[in-house]
């Protein structure tokens, strides 16, 4: 991304400058001179610096000349002009620069970008329906978006296909070809730019051309540099976009060793071995769902015991109570206590005429209604405005907390007190 503080470069001026990244894609280091600086920018009349494009973050590295140096951070080209941010006092026009790249995070951007074309192209030759819409190689990992719907059985297809010519061989060409002869390629994609192109192509076995594309990103000299080349997941982005996610060489190494030590350290948690994981853990799974029902059960039991031993009040139209499952369920935990409001309020729900006023230790606090002239939501809120605490719902229904369970209970009894008997 580009820093949104650095100075623009200038509109007009300096001249091209010579792409080394293009024509030395294995130097790591090179001479320049200085065509132009603005602020922390620097032009040079050639650069092994390659910018940020096509999807591919740019290099990085160091500027060095007599008596000073600086750290590039980003680099980004404009028109026919490649400009290097600087972190530091910019060298002079005209003067001699030795540049620096900093090499393992090229490596790792050719890496993504060479896994990049190669898994592309096995898609395509899976079906050609899978034509590349854009790429992200930003970060280790990386996507490929599709188009059409790639399943399950594509991407194993196209994995086989892409290990198998990485097992054959296959070796880096890159020309630069006039845009009126590029039919002579299998181009996978219509190049974006006219005049000269640069055509990068992936040829296998006895020199035939396996991948062909315009591209002006950086790559390595033979495909299995690139491997392992995996595909992590693919989702739809839209009807007809599949997001392809992968992740290439060291990157893809380091990932998977990770995972597998993690996974590792679960089954030895599990006392399995790591093939018999997935098992373990759909048999813990199934154990807990079970655990979860029967405490679901228990629960509405004690819910339903603690509703019946409620005091009930005689209201008009049916009858009234508070509920606090600490009083009347006082051998529980309190945790389970604080746990039983919702059962509570879903039994209460279902009993016919009356209000049923439910109070936990820990402030949790709800209302059920089954009389029209007592509103659930208006009770509760009038009552929360006396004790602290927020809270909602509806006529029949509501649910929340209080921050003083003390004051709420007292306003629920004087609000009991004060009803009028039906006897
Ligand atoms: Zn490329």
């Amino acid at each position: 991304m580009t820093d949104p503080l650095s100075p623009a470069p200038p509109a007009s001026g300096p001249p091209p400058t010579e792409r080394l990244y293009w024509t030395q894609p294995q130097a790591r280091t090179f001479t320049a001179t200085v065509t132009a600086v603005n602020g922390q920018l620097v032009a040079l009349d050639r650069t092994l610096f390659y910018p940020e494009g096509g999807g591919q973050s740019c290099d990085a590295g160091t500027l060095e000349w007599e008596g000073g140096s600086a750290k590039v951070s980003e680099v980004q080209k404009t028109d026919d002009t490649v400009w290097h941010t600087l972190e530091g006092h910019p060298p002079t026009v005209g003067s001699e620069v030795t540049g620096a790249l900093d090499w393992a995070r090229r490596h790792r951007h050719s890496q993504r970008h060479t896994a990049e074309h190669l898994l592309a192209q096995a898609f395509w030759r899976v079906n050609t329906a899978f034509g590349v819409r854009s790429v992200g190689m930003r970060g280790p990992e990386c996507t490929l978006d599709l188009a059409g719907q790639p399943g399950e059985s594509h991407v194993l297809a196209a994995q086989a296909l892409l290990s198998e010519m990485l097992r054959e061989g296959l070796s880096l060409e890159t020309l630069m070809v006039p845009a009126d002869a590029l039919a002579a390629y299998p181009l996978r994609r219509p190049p974006q730019v006219s005049g000269q192109v640069r055509v990068v192509l992936f040829r296998g076995p006895g020199g035939a051309i396996w991948e062909a594309s315009a591209c002006g990103g950086t790559h390595l000299p033979t495909g299995v540099q690139a491997a392992p080349v995996v595909v992590l997941k693919t989702e739809r982005v839209r009807n007809d976009l599949t997001r392809v996610t992968f992740m290439a060489g060291e990157e893809a190494q380091e990932r998977l060793s990770g995972v597998y030590a993690q996974a590792q350290a679960l089954a030895r948690g599990f006392s399995v071995g790591i093939e018999r994981l997935p098992e373990r853990v759909a048999q813990l799974q199934n154990e807990l769902d079970d655990a979860e029902r029967r405490l679901t059960t228990t629960h509405r039991e004690l819910a339903s015991q603690a509703l019946k031993q409620a005091t009930w009040h005689r209201v008009a139209g049916g009858e009234a109570a508070l509920v606090q499952p600490a009083d009347t369920l006082p051998d529980l935990p309190q945790l389970e206590h604080n746990e039983l409001v919702p059962y509570l309020l879903e039994l209460a729900a279902r009993r016919p005429e009356c209000v049923v006023v439910v109070l936990a230790p820990d402030g949790g606090c709800g209302v059920a209604s089954s009389l029209p002239q007592h509103s659930a939501r208006t009770l509760l809120n009038g009552w929360l405005a006396q004790s602290g605490g927020r809270g909602g719902g509806r006529p029949e229904l509501a649910r929340g907390a209080t921050e003083r369970p003390s004051d709420f209970m007292n306003a629920v009894q004087a609000w009991l007190d004060a009803l009028p008997c039906s006897q």
